[in-house]
């Protein structure tokens, strides 16, 4: 059966936290923000303006969904302060190449490690295509879920902006 994007589309963050998070991906989803006081993305907002103002470039927005750091004739770029959540990062962009790929543009994707000033290129293939839309179609199981996931403790939490929601009113 052909798959049918505009069904399953997400936005590109809830795609990055459902491989960081399926807990965090529910939480978000449902209106329950708490990303604003996160000194981490605070920082990330830093990083990505100073890169900004070095690369002469801005943020492009498709569809209300897809929020791009760059996108120029070949690559589109995203900028991220380390590699730490580096499978999460490739499957991100992934996620927006497939995308543009379906409007009919085709990219690679480039990762622009800030801190570690390293470089690393992405391209879409078919498998990746697949893994893209079996992902939406979990994704879009999940977030219909009338509960959230149980907590599951991640290395990361305790940076997580939801980690006192998690962690002081669903202790078991
Ligand atoms: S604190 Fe941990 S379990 Fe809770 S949402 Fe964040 S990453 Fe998930």
């Amino acid at each position: 059966m052909k798959f049918n994007l505009e069904e399953f589309k997400v936005q590109g963050i809830k795609f990055n936290y459902y491989f960081v998070c399926r807990r965090k991906l529910w939480l978000f989803n449902r209106g329950i923000t708490m990303e604003n006081n996160s000194e981490r993305v605070m920082q990330g907002k830093t990083v990505h303006e100073d890169s900004y103002a070095r690369l002469k470039t801005r943020e492009v927005l498709i569809d209300d969904i897809l929020r791009l750091d760059i996108m120029d004739k070949d690559f589109i770029r995203e900028i991220k302060i380390t590699s730490r959540m580096r499978d999460v990062d490739r499957m991100q962009l992934l996620y927006y190449l497939y995308y543009l790929k379906k409007l009919g543009i085709q990219k690679k994707g480039v990762l622009n490690y800030v801190k570690e000033r390293k470089n690393e290129t992405v391209e879409l293939d078919k498998e990746s295509e697949l893994k893209i839309e079996s992902t939406l179609i979990d994704i879009n199981k999940l977030l219909s879920q009338e509960n959230p996931p149980k907590i599951i403790k991640y290395p990361y939490c305790k940076k997580c902006a939801y980690y006192q929601f998690c962690f002081i009113q669903e202790v078991e």
